[in-house]
């Protein structure tokens, strides 16, 4: 291609929300035949909330609530918003709540948070968590996670005390057009694989639903680079947590609703942020590249 058609193929990107950073990044799509698509706000919305609540202790809710959010106040994740939006439901002042103060956070990366909230140790996450730090799951827990993941929700466990208090089902439903995308993608003989830090079952419900087959759950980010060796990989992300494997991927594909350090690191942009730009980004390097004959 020569650079004025490097120049145009960047621009009709541009004008479709598809960013491009340069004419190596245009240069590389064409050959991509692999997508790694992170899970949570790239293939699903990014916007989970919570949809039930079940307690293996007598407590008030309220209560109950006002321990997990105010452990959860303290950290970024999606699903510590998810829930402490939840919790606001249960009290008088739901505009600007005041939770009680959450001593010694600690934020135990891809696993959960704890805290010490009126001198109750706190402890909410997922079930790895649990085990790690030696708090038995009873029998009626691990059903409800099982119940959870089978309708592609993810179950958070909380802990207080020592105890097992509490299982939340956090829903995050897949963005539109995100089965039609794999599909296309199928046709066009590119590979799909998702990955993510969230737990198998859950992650194998929402890669059936979005038409994916290869799926590697419970990963670090460290191991969301690895590469599919003999490919050609894209890697489509949003999070931090995503942007080593932006980086080692022959071309980085970052959600334009993401966050800054997943767009910095990333070859393309899609502004849009909606799944079928992955196909616009791929088309356009492919017509951009192939001689005309
Ligand atoms: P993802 O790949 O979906 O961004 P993460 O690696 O950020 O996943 O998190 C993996 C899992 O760790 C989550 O699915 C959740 O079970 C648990 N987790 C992480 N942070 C929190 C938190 N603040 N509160 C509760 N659970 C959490
Ligand atoms: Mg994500």
């Amino acid at each position: 291609a020569t650079p004025t058609a490097v120049m145009v193929g960047t621009g009709v990107g541009a004008s479709q929300g598809v960013l491009i950073k340069g004419g190596q990044a245009l240069e590389s799509a064409q050959k991509v035949n692999c997508i790694v698509f992170d899970k949570t706000g790239t293939l699903t919305v990014g916007k989970p909330v919570v949809v039930s609540t079940k307690l293996l202790k007598s407590m008030v809710l309220r209560d109950f609530y006002e321990l997990v959010a105010a452990t959860e106040a303290n950290s970024e994740h999606p699903l510590a918003k998810a829930i402490v939006e939840y919790a606001k439901k249960f009290r008088e002042d739901e505009e600007n709540p005041i939770w009680p103060e959450a001593q010694d956070f600690v934020s135990i990366t891809g696993h959960g948070v704890k805290a010490i909230v009126r001198n109750k140790e706190i402890i909410v996450g997922n079930k790895s968590l649990m085990l790690d730090i030696k708090i038995s799951v009873p029998l009626d827990a691990e059903e409800m996670l099982t119940e959870t993941e089978a309708m592609a929700q993810t179950g958070i466990l909380v802990s207080i005390d020592g105890e097992l208090t509490g299982v939340l089902a956090i829903s995050d439903p897949l963005k539109p057009g995100a089965y039609e995308a794999i599909s296309i993608l199928k046709s066009m003989d590119v590979k799909s694989i998702m990955v993510t830090g969230d737990n198998w079952g859950t992650a194998r419900s929402i890669a059936n639903e979005v038409g994916i087959e290869t799926v590697i759950a419970e990963a670090k980010p460290d191991e969301k680079a690895e590469k599919a060796s003999g490919y050609t990989v894209a890697m489509v992300g949003d999070g931090i947590n995503d942007s080593p494997a932006l980086v080692a991927a022959d071309v980085g594909m970052a959600i334009g609703a993401g966050t800054d350090i997943a767009i910095e690191a990333a070859d393309i942009v899609l502004m849009k942020s909606n799944l079928e730009d992955v196909i616009t980004a791929i088309d356009l390097s492919r017509k951009t590249f192939s001689r005309i004959r």
